[in-house]
């Protein structure tokens, strides 16, 4: 199938989502953080994004229901505070007319359960909140699944260098894949895709691997000792949100782990569509830490899966390897 429409609507989603957070990154103030129930921080940026992204997947796709990350409730509980005014504001720059009302609608849009038969969306309208107010890394992440399978993922970086090991030249960029078609990037501004792929790094001894800056999602500890069960000399690569995906899918990283924390925690589907699709479709594979295939078919959380290994696919079993002889067995099997 051909996916052309979709990819060129969620591109453009994507971007003018970027280019509303890259505005309020830059006026951050701290009122405009609240907490939510699992104490992450969310901004403006998050609903005004989510608001942006699901406006104009809904003009485009009327049929098409979408799994997102955010509600309205916060803001509706708080009508007319200085919190909803604001995301008022910048989603009308994007969409001059949106009221509060379009607004609502535009932002519960996204309360899909998801689930095995059919196609959705799934959106994380700012991934890695925590490097977004911390002024780093964060993503816009869009995914289409169509029964149980992504099948195009968009993710907006936009304060990735564009090559890293040049961070202060231009930063911003997209990447794309599509199921079969390959992974691209390109700047922020353009639409001058160019295709990416992963390293072709065979010994792990020479594989740099990345992990979460929160060493409460993903265990720093954990991930050392796999480290050195693989030789791996170099410092992790630490990004927040699915740039980790992007780094993996660009040759920068060879491996990426995220290693539970918690037993009971369930990543959830818009944390891992986008980037695992354009790390496969740039040659690589992404398993759980088990070795497991992702399963984006049981709803709004991949409660299938624990943790995640991404590599270039060449040393993917040696890296499941020494997961394993760290992690131990799955405590389901
Ligand atoms: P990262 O920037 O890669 O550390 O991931 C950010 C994402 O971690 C957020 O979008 C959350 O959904 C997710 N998250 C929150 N708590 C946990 C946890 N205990 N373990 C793994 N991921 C988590
Ligand atoms: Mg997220």
């Amino acid at each position: 199938m051909n996916y052309e429409s979709e990819l060129k609507v969620a591109v453009e989603a994507v971007r003018k989502a970027c280019g509303l957070s890259i505005g309020v990154q830059s006026s951050l103030v701290s009122e405009e953080t609240v907490k939510k129930k699992d104490d992450s921080p969310v901004t403006v940026a998050d609903f005004g994004a989510q608001a942006v992204i699901c406006h104009e997947l809904i003009k485009s796709f009327p049929d098409i229901p979408i799994v997102a990350e955010e509600d309205s409730s916060e803001l509706r509980s708080n009508e007319g505070n200085a919190l909803t005014v604001r995301v008022l504001e910048y989603a009308a720059r994007v969409f001059p007319g949106m009221d509060e009302e379009g607004l609502v609608r535009a932002i519960d849009a996204g309360d899909y359960g998801g689930g095995k038969g059919g196609r959705f969306w799934t959106l994380d309208p700012i991934d890695g909140t925590k490097g977004f107010l911390r002024g780093g890394q964060y993503a816009v992440a869009l995914a289409l699944i169509e029964d149980g399978r992504v099948v195009l993922g968009v993710l907006g970086c936009p304060n990735l260098p564009l090559d890293l090991r040049n961070p202060d030249a231009n930063r911003g960029c997209i990447l794309t894949a599509v199921r079969g078609g390959g992974s691209s990037m390109r700047p922020l501004e353009h639409n001058t895709p160019k295709l990416i792929a992963v390293s072709d790094i065979s010994d792990t001894r020479h594989a740099p691997f990345c992990e979460s800056v929160e060493s409460a999602h993903s265990s720093h500890g954990d991930s050392a000792r796999i480290a050195e069960l693989l030789g791996v000399t170099a410092p992790p690569i630490r990004i927040d949100s699915q740039c980790k995906y992007a780094v993996l899918a660009r040759g920068d990283a060879s491996i990426y782990l995220r290693l539970p924390t918690k037993k009971d925690y369930v990543e959830k589907i818009w944390d891992h569509a986008a980037g695992s699709i354009i790390v496969e479709e740039a040659g690589g594979i992404v398993t759980d830490a088990y070795g497991k295939e992702l399963d984006f078919s049981h709803g709004r959380t991949l409660s299938g899966n624990k943790g995640i290994v991404g590599t270039n696919g060449m040393i993917h079993d040696a890296v499941l390897n020494a997961v394993s002889e760290v992690l131990g067995p799955d405590a389901k099997d």
